[in-house]
């Protein structure tokens, strides 16, 4: 990229652009610490310093309130979530707000109370941050980072002493994007698409003939009864990019092919039909409260069943599977032929998270 080049919106929109940002700006100046046990350069959803996993997650969506959700619960599920895929217990949460000159407290305080009541929803606290105030201009009211720390827990040791029970040559401590393998299940714990259609129907006024309410939620709760069963060696929440960039992240980092079936992948006909309306991929559209789980083959349908058990989890499927036939990610479609599903250049939806 040039001098003149400038950041645009693509670069937040979690695909190969702002992948590609990241390489070429991010790590060569904030890279290489050696201490860490998952480092940055890893890429994954948090790291692993001291053993402690460790994740901070900025969030600007814009309405700061949508159906299903506010900035507030967004904050907190995105950085518990990015914890929880680790396979990490969340502890604990710090709280920086950035406030827009002009939001009224009235607002402010709505999205505290949502916070509070996803905290207690995931059994976390915040305990630390950090308040600005900024002049009025394209905020849209606030933008909140969150931090927060996790730590190993019982769940994700036993769930590691199944996946050893079916693969001897397993050394990581921790749930990575790097440990799938050929042959490995992948399961998509619900709907995908729901989140980002319901902040486009904010941000734009569109009505979709049937309200379409964001997932976003804590899934810590739901991921510690999918350790219990175990043999997960991977899990990821698909959010900005959705589902296709996910997989991509997964093909790359693990250097193996990804087989998905179109008929498996659970969406809203709602949301089927509005992306039709609006030539959007729900594929590549973002979730705030789906992880997808890459376990071992045979532990499979054990945790397919834990998961239907939840109430987060209960539209889950195998939707495919890791494979050495080739190195991409690739759907069989409805119709019986295969495509590519090539990282998405952005999430379609900007401003989702
Ligand atoms: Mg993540």
């Amino acid at each position: 990229m040039s001098e003149s080049e400038r950041v645009t919106m693509i670069h937040g929109a979690g695909g190969a652009v702002m992948a590609k940002l990241i390489e070429k700006y991010v790590l060569p100046y904030l890279g290489g610490f050696k201490g860490a046990e998952v480092g940055l350069e890893v890429l994954d959803d948090a790291a692993v310093v001291d053993g402690v996993v460790f994740k901070s997650d900025s969030h600007a969506v814009r309405p700061i309130f949508f159906p299903g959700g506010d900035i507030g619960r967004l904050a907190v599920a995105g950085t518990v979530n990015d914890l929880a895929v680790l396979g990490a217990k969340p502890v604990a949460l710090a709280c920086g707000f950035v406030l827009e000159e002009g939001l009224t407290f009235s607002d402010l305080e709505r999205v505290l109370a949502s916070m509070k009541a996803a905290c207690e929803e995931a059994d976390v606290f915040v305990v630390t941050g950090d308040t600005k105030v900024v002049e009025k201009g394209s905020l849209g009211g606030l933008v909140v980072n969150m931090s927060g720390i996790g730590r190993r827990s019982k769940a994700l040791d036993h769930n590691l002493a199944v996946v050893r029970k079916y693969r001897s040559q397993f050394g990581t401590r921790w749930i990575l994007d790097k440990n799938l393998q050929a042959g490995d299940k992948i399961i998509l714990s619900g709907t995908v698409g729901d989140h980002g259609l319901a902040v486009l129907s904010a941000q734009e006024g569109l009505a979709f003939g049937s309200r379409i309410m964001s997932d976003v939620k804590p899934l810590n709760h739901m991921i510690g009864e999918v350790l219990d069963v175990g043999g997960v060696v991977s899990m990821k929440d698909p959010t900005r990019g959705g589902l296709t960039n996910a997989l991509n992240e997964w093909s790359k980092k693990a250097s193996v092919g990804i087989l998905v079936h179109e008929d498996k992948i659970p969406i809203r006909k709602d949301v089927q039909a509005a992306c039709e309306m609006l030539g959007i991929d729900p594929l590549e559209v973002g979730n705030e409260g789906k992880v997808i789980v890459g376990v071992v083959e045979k532990m499979a349908e054990k945790v397919l069943e834990a998961l239907k058990a939840t109430d987060e989890g209960k539209d889950a499927e195998i939707i495919g599977k890791a494979t050495d036939e080739f190195d991409l990610v690739a759907m069989e479609t409805v119709v019986g032929g295969r495509r590519i599903l090539p990282t998405p250049v952005g999430d379609p939806i900007p401003r989702i998270c």
